[in-house]
């Protein structure tokens, strides 16, 4: 088995969901007492969350690459940056290291092109609904038709993300908002939703929503289990 490396705590509260259910793929796949071989480097979100708000993704890069150096030097044989959101700077992270990096928005458009999806309703922080990183590469490498929210529900949503989901706060209302904003993007035409931010599955599940939903963390995850148990 291959050693999976992590780079967590963007925020912890969906990293947990990562370290579950890598373990559980690979018990899954081999069965008994199997577990999986991870490291994870789980950083301080205060001082990252801080970087984004003021758009200082330079900076942002240079922190993450620092802590998946420290990953690949720790004997990890791939990376995965557990948020959608820092995927701004997977090309810098991944030409800084020479093990590769898994990417969450391949995963996720390989995963719909499988099942025959064409127009998809992206949601997450606005940094992954709004600028070119996430959505013009599922539409260019994979040929999807990305819709996202208009103005005032891409706001809901992310202040949701950062204001509860992030702090671990699961609330009613916030999960009938998404609802209700899901319904919108089913009637302009999409087909299933990508929950594009890491801690949106803590908030709503398949049973909620009329519509397939494709979470990323799910199969960011598979995709670390078979890097781990490919020959
Ligand atoms: N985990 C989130 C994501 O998947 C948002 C937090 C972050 O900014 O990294 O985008």
């Amino acid at each position: 088995m291959k050693l999976i490396g992590l780079l967590g705590g963007m925020s912890w509260e969906s990293s947990a969901v990562y370290y579950q259910a890598i373990n559980e793929g690979i018990k899954q796949r081999l069965g008994g007492l199997h577990s999986a071989e991870l490291l994870m480097y789980s950083i301080d979100f205060a001082r990252l969350e801080k970087m984004q708000r003021e758009g200082d993704w330079q900076t942002a890069a240079q922190l993450l690459i620092e802590k998946a150096k420290r990953i690949e030097g720790a004997g990890a044989q791939c990376l995965l940056i557990c948020t959608n959101t820092m995927h701004i700077v997977a090309e810098q992270v991944a030409n800084a290291i020479s093990i590769p990096l898994i990417h969450i928005a391949d995963a996720v458009g390989e995963k719909l092109v499988k099942a025959n999806v064409d127009k998809v309703a992206l949601l997450g922080t606005s940094f992954t609904m709004t600028e070119a990183f996430y959505r013009v590469r599922l539409q260019e490498n994979f040929g999807l038709n990305v819709i996202t929210p208009k103005a005032d529900d891409r706001k809901l949503i992310h202040d949701v993300i950062y204001n509860e989901l992030c702090l671990g706060k699961i609330q009613p209302e916030s999960k009938q908002a998404y609802l209700d904003i899901i319904a919108k993007l089913k009637e302009q035409g999409a087909e299933a939703v990508i929950l594009g931010c890491t801690e949106i599955g803590l908030l709503i599940q398949q049973d909620d929503c009329p519509l397939p939903l494709y979470d990323t963390v799910m199969i960011h995850a598979k995709k670390a289990v078979e890097f781990a148990l490919q020959e």
